[in-house]
């Protein structure tokens, strides 16, 4: 039997640990396995695009446990009443490759996305940073919002959808938690939301090379977590702000960031750090405070293996039902794979010999 953890076990699991405490929690295990790159297994993630959007496997493992995240990116999907981003994923032995959990992952990609953003953020940012812009407030709004807020003390947020209605859901759902010392700010143009702020967090959605930030709108000193460009053709920065003589880019996973992120408008030999070597102090997220430091957020598997192993130990750990699915059969005889046929085989009609032939052949 595998262990399954659907959405509405992930909703106690957080009901339970609450999001911001779920998610520091996740950005130290990825941060502690980001610390031991070199023991991965990497690749860049193999991507099927259609006019749409794109649909992603995602896989990693440290040799012990393997995991893989499906995920899609559809941005026209909200017009259709459907998520932009769902997923699910994997966690297995190495040893005998078996799976061990079978989870959703759109929660925890939310969650895990928020972690990564606001781990980098805890090494590229000032440390002053309060205040911080937020652009494209959808799916994604809530989590980069109580992470920052968590994880870098932000004190203002300063919100811009070009949707109003997308804003207005994002400053309800933040008024509802009533996080402390938070303010809100509605902005009229992400020009606006990002006057005076210390961080910019861009995760808008559109399959296009998009400007939601223009050279003019950026100040020494700040830090921009760009999130939404993530995959070939899709993109958020104006390249003249990469451009920057003081910007610092730093990438996730190098060969999969030349491909989708801000980079891949970039010349190939680019200057990139991956976070990797800031994660283990070999590399300073930023050198000075002047220095306009971009993280140039895609989404790598690491990060999914991290939260995936995170998921299933809480889900371990807590009360409530542990479910089990028989996606894997359990047989005495593992070479009698038959038997489960034998067992609960209906009687042959003759209309099915030819269909019963070619499973005992197959
Ligand atoms: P969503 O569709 O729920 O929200 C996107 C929001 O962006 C919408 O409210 C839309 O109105 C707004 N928007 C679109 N164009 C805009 C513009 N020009 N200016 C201002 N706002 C604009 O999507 P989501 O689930 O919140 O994801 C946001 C983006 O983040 C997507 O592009 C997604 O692919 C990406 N993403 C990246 C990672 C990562 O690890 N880097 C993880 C998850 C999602």
């Amino acid at each position: 039997m595998v262990d399954f953890i659907g959405v509405q076990r992930v909703q106690e699991l957080l009901a339970h640990t609450g999001a911001a405490a779920f998610m520091e929690g996740l950005a130290a295990e990825i941060e502690a396995d980001y610390r031991r790159w070199s023991e991965f297994d990497k690749s860049a993630r193999h991507a099927t695009h259609s006019p749409a959007g794109v649909i992603e496997l995602m896989p990693a493992s440290d040799g012990k446990l393997y995991s893989f995240k499906y995920v899609n990116g559809h941005p026209k999907n909200t017009a259709e009443g459907l998520l932009t981003v769902t997923a699910f994923g994997v966690l297995a032995d190495v040893d005998s490759g078996y799976p061990l959990l079978l989870s959703e992952l759109t929660l925890t990609t939310a969650l895990r996305t928020g972690a990564m953003s606001a781990l980098a953020a805890r090494h590229m940012a000032r440390a002053d940073s309060r205040v911080m812009a937020l652009i494209g407030n959808g799916a994604q709004g809530e989590f980069q919002s109580i992470a920052f807020h968590r994880m870098l003390g932000i004190e203002e947020l300063r919100l811009y959808d070009v949707d109003p209605a997308a804003t207005a859901k994002l400053d309800a759902n933040l008024a509802a938690l009533g996080l402390s010392g938070l303010r809100i700010v509605r902005c009229n143009s992400a020009a606006e939301a990002v006057r005076g702020a210390d961080i910019v967090t861009t995760a808008t959605a559109d399959k296009c090379n998009a400007t939601i930030l223009t050279p003019e709108m950026i100040r020494p000193g700040m830090h921009l977590n760009a999130v939404g460009g993530d995959c070939p053709g899709k993109t958020e920065l104006h390249g003249d702000i990469l451009q920057r003589p003081d910007a610092r880019v730093i990438v996730e996973f190098e060969p999969q960031s030349r491909i989708e992120g801000e980079i891949q408008r970039q010349a190939a030999d680019f200057p990139v750090i991956e976070f990797s070597e800031v994660a283990a102090g070999r590399a300073p997220g930023r050198t000075d405070a002047a220095q306009v430091t971009i993280f140039d957020s895609v989404g790598f598997a690491l990060e999914d293996f991290s939260a995936l192993r995170f998921l299933h130990r809480l889900h371990l750990e807590h009360r409530g039902p542990h479910r089990q699915i028989d996606l894997v059969p359990a047989l005495p005889n593992p070479k009698n794979l038959f038997s489960l046929l034998a067992r609960t085989a209906p009687p042959v009609q003759e209309s099915d010999r030819a269909a019963t032939r070619e499973v005992m052949h197959a």
